[in-house]
């Protein structure tokens, strides 16, 4: 499969402004990288705030938007066989896959923050005149960097689960990490029903939490909740601080709760 040299993708012109359809150069692959066909792209909180300005001046303009995606591989470069976990790669197979980070920054070798590497290329608010161009996921192709890691999605996992959980998946991911993990005797409070939040309950839930309790709004969220996990949740709209709290202490016999 040959990957073609244009393709259409929905580039935001300017912050405040309304997005439009444009005709992008799809470079040749080089060595390590690869040219992925979008299959499925997801709507990121995020993106809503990169059209404000929010992320200026990390973030350029004219970009494509979208940084949670799913694509299948049209092209590889040389010495691209694997992704990270080992598992060979191939013409057609699906893929998500992180930013371009250096390596060799301060945040990249000592402290180990590669989200804060000062030398990165992001997908979704990336300049798309400056070569590869087509970085970010409301477009029909992608180029993949040679610095980015790639994960092949297994068959039995739908696109747009592994779309979206590449970006809240992966947060709620470093998020668990970072406040030392769950234990099963944890009463964990998630507070929103985001994308983030729902996966937050899902990962309390698998990773054997005692209670999972899920503070969000509207219903409908907090129905989602219910089914991905959560033993009680509670409406932000129509409960006050005290009321919340008060819940908490019942639920854990007047300790509250041990991961917030
Ligand atoms: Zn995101
Ligand atoms: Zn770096």
């Amino acid at each position: 499969m040959n990957a073609p040299h244009k393709c259409s993708a929905t580039v935001l012109p300017d912050y405040h402004q309304p997005l439009e359809v444009r005709e992008l150069e799809v470079p040749p692959v080089d060595d390590g990288g690869i040219i992925v066909k979008i299959d499925r792209a997801t709507i990121c909180g995020t993106d809503h705030h990169i059209t404000l300005g929010a992320l200026a001046p990390i973030s350029k303009t004219p970009c494509i938007l979208g940084h949670e995606m799913v694509g299948k591989i049209e092209a590889q470069g040389k010495g691209r066989e694997v992704d990270v976990a080992g598992t060979p790669i191939t013409t057609g197979d699906r893929l998500i896959w992180a930013y371009s980070y250096c390596g060799k920054c301060y945040y990249c070798a000592v402290a180990h923050e590669p989200t804060l590497c000062t030398n990165f290329t992001p997908y979704g608010y990336a300049d798309s005149t400056i070569h590869p161009y087509v970085i970010g996921g409301f477009s029909q192709y992608n180029y993949i960097l040679p610095g980015c890691h790639v994960v092949k999605v297994p068959d039995e996992v739908p696109s747009h689960w592994a779309s979206s959980a590449s970006c809240a998946l992966r947060t709620i991911m470093h998020a668990t990490d970072r406040v030392g993990g769950i234990r099963p005797s944890d009463t964990v409070v998630v507070q929103g029903s985001g994308p983030v939040g729902l996966y937050g309950v899902v990962v309390a839930r698998a990773m054997g939490a005692k209670n999972v309790i899920n503070f969000g709004a509207p219903d409908a969220r907090l129905q989602v909740a219910t089914a991905f996990g959560a033993d009680q949740t509670c409406n932000i709209e129509t409960t006050d601080n005290a009321q919340r709290a008060e819940l908490i202490m019942q639920m854990t016999d007047g300790r509250g709760a041990d991961v917030v």
